[in-house]
């Protein structure tokens, strides 16, 4: 039996398993190897770690957490998580089973783009969602945000700080007078032609509209809505909680969920995703997992 079971080894996963491997507690990972950020050649705004490979950041701390003889990793999927005598049972795809006294959730989340195409293949390189991890490199030159509803309205205000600003709503979106004066005081251009592809070699984009005019952009932002992986809040009837981009796993400031001794961590379990808040948020994850062990039943 594992003190805890981690699905998702990645920033989230790993934090919360290095608090607890610290505390000498027996810690097992499952890993599927498929970070959100895998698309990406460089990572940003991670303190110390600036414009390093996302890959080579995982290997780093990966390496790190492997030298504690407590910690049992597991390339592989959890695809059924349950609540048994003692604690939780957890099945893999791979068709293994481990016990554990508290499961950590850390699966991230699936990105949901528009259906346009060229986007896809481009996402990570030239097309982004959020400034803060890429907007530094695109030189202030020339920015696109394509709507995908109401809430890329937020984007197309914020992005000005970058470069100047096209908002294509592409029938996605039409702005109130209200919201059209916000977009003029933050300067923001309105391009209402609809958007047939997007195309452009490497990290720059060109927006093809469908009445032949193509833009050139040094990056084209798109929010995302996003669905959390793994399907094993719902399995363990865990509560979620709304966001504007899509459901996360309910916590408490802990990171416990509704479902006592399960806890959720990093995008799976946050609206506002980055590399810093995922390790964040399993550090805290780990350490209330570890007090819930080391407390029991004093209460
Ligand atoms: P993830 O990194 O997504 O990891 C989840 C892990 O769980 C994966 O390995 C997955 O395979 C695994 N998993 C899923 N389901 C299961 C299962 N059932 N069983 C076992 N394992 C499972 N943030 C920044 O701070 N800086 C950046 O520059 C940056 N660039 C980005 C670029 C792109 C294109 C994207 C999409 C995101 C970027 N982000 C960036 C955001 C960042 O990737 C996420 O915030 C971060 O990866 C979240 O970490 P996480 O551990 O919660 O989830
Ligand atoms: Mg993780």
């Amino acid at each position: 039996m594992f003190d805890v079971i981690i699905a998702g080894g990645s920033y989230a996963g790993m934090a919360a398993a290095l608090q607890l491997v610290r505390a000498r507690r027996k810690v097992a990972i499952v890993d599927a190897g498929q970070r959100r950020n895998r698309f990406a050649s460089a990572s940003h705004g991670l303190l110390g770690q600036d414009g390093r490979a996302p890959g080579a950041i995982f290997e780093d701390a990966k390496a790190q957490l492997l030298k504690y003889p407590d910690l049992h990793w597991m390339n592989g999927s959890v695809v059924a998580a349950s609540r048994e005598q003692g604690g939780f049972a957890v099945r893999t795809a791979q068709g293994e089973t481990l016990a554990g006294k508290r499961l950590v959730l850390a699966t991230g989340v699936q990105d949901h783009l528009p259906d346009v195409p060229g986007l896809r293949e481009r996402w990570g390189r030239s097309v982004h969602h959020c400034p803060y991890c890429h907007g530094y490199e695109l030189e202030q030159g020339a920015l696109g945000v394509l709507a995908v509803g109401e809430l890329s309205m937020h984007q197309a205000l914020l992005l000005p700080e970058w470069g100047p600003t096209t908002f294509f709503l592409n029938g996605a979106f039409e702005p109130n007078p209200d919201q059209l004066r916000q977009l003029a005081a933050r300067g923001v251009g309105i391009e209402r032609t609809a958007v047939a592809a997007v195309s452009g070699e490497g990290e720059r984009a060109c927006v093809e509209l469908a009445d032949g005019r193509c833009i050139a952009l040094a990056g084209l932002f798109v929010g995302s809505m996003i669905s959390v992986q793994g399907g094993l809040a719902e399995q363990l009837g865990c509560a979620f909680a709304d966001s504007p981009l899509g459901a996360v796993i309910g916590t408490d400031a802990a990171k416990e969920t509704s479902v006592p001794g399960v806890f959720a961590c990093g995008d799976a379990a946050r609206a506002m995703a980055s590399v810093s808040f995922a390790i964040a948020d399993g550090a805290m994850a780990g350490i209330a997992a570890h007090r819930s062990l080391a407390f029991e039943g004093l209460h």
